[in-house]
């Protein structure tokens, strides 16, 4: 088997892994890159264009046609990255609870996995790289160098979304949030096409009750045994 040098990190919403990989990719000097935000893009992109999101073929229409760029933060406000969708900024906007609870269904799309597949494999082919997703280590790259499976249970990963959200000063809840990791958690395991799930051989951390230095510490010391 060939390997990728790749680090895939999959788990469920608000497990953490964006900041486990962004600190994983800032001492191993690897590019750090989040497939979630293609997928929100895409739902942004269709809330806007398509009525209903329902319209499977209009959904994997927009999916096709919008053109999502990331690049190094421009603005000092928090963010780890600009997101454009046809060279609009829409860092913030991906982010809105509405996209939330859009983004599983517009996920579970066929169309717009292959379309979001494709290009996360020539982003990825550059190697070097901390990928994050759902399916990256089962899907994506099943030939990933190393694989982590980060998971935390739905009320601890509802506790840590709720502080993050109320620091960017937006009204919410914590039980709204918990609702809706629920919901997402439910959708991205059950679809038919790439779901949710640790791949085989992915190492698999609770993160429940540690801090980001031990799930770090955890992660290093697995990355020092790639997948057999
Ligand atoms: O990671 P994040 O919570 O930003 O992902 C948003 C949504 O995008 C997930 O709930 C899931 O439906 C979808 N997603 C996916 N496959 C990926 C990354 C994200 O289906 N590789």
């Amino acid at each position: 088997m060939s390997f990728i040098n790749l680090i895939a990190i999959d788990g469920p919403a608000a497990s953490g892994k964006s900041t486990l990989a962004e600190l994983i990719a800032n001492k191993l000097n690897y590019f750090f890159f989040d497939t979630g935000v293609m997928y929100r893009a895409v739902t942004l992109a269709a809330l806007e264009q398509v009525k209903n999101l329902d319209d499977e073929a209009k959904v994997t229409d927009v999916a096709n046609r919008i053109r999502i760029d990331v690049q190094p933060a421009s603005v000092q406000d928090g963010r780890v990255m600009d997101i454009l969708v046809d060279g609009r900024d829409v860092t913030w906007q991906i982010r809105t609870p509405e996209v939330d609870r859009k983004v599983s269904k517009v996920s579970a799309y066929a169309g717009v996995r292959k379309a979001m597949t494709e290009q996360q494999r020539r982003i990825g082919e550059r190697g070097n790289m901390v990928m994050v997703g759902r399916d990256i280590g089962t899907v994506v790259f099943p030939d990933a160098k190393y694989k982590i499976y980060l998971e935390a249970s739905p009320e601890e990963r509802a506790r840590r979304r709720f502080v993050e959200v109320q620091k960017r000063g937006e009204p919410t809840s914590y039980e709204d949030i918990l609702a809706s990791i629920r919901k997402r958690d439910e959708v991205d395991s059950s679809r038919a096409v790439a779901p949710l799930k640790p791949a085989d051989d992915a190492h698999v951390i609770d993160s429940d009750g540690k801090n980001i230095d031990i799930v770090l510490e955890e992660a290093l010391q697995i990355l020092g045994n790639p997948v057999s």
